[in-house]
């Protein structure tokens, strides 16, 4: 019957071990999952010649996004 006990025990804290790291893994992979998909397609206008940019690659002035310096420097000369 201890011997029982024993074995039920080792098998249960080999369980939660697995488990706790299952649900780590898991949480881990998905947010940084999540936000690399979220940045990678967001796309945004640029507010100078209306192209599609990356927001990794946009630039931002006065709240606005920029697809290249040149738009930057056309958006401030006009
Ligand atoms: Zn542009």
């Amino acid at each position: 019957m201890l011997k029982l006990l024993i074995l039920g025990a080792i098998l249960y804290f080999i369980y939660i071990s697995f488990f706790k790291r299952k649900i780590i893994n898991t949480t881990n992979t998905t947010s940084s999952k999540n936000k690399k998909k979220i940045d990678a397609d967001t796309v945004v206008e640029c507010h100078q010649c209306k192209t599609y940019v990356s927001i990794d690659e946009a630039i931002m002035m006065d709240g606005k996004y920029f697809c290249s310096k040149e738009c930057v420097d056309a958006y401030n000369r006009s």
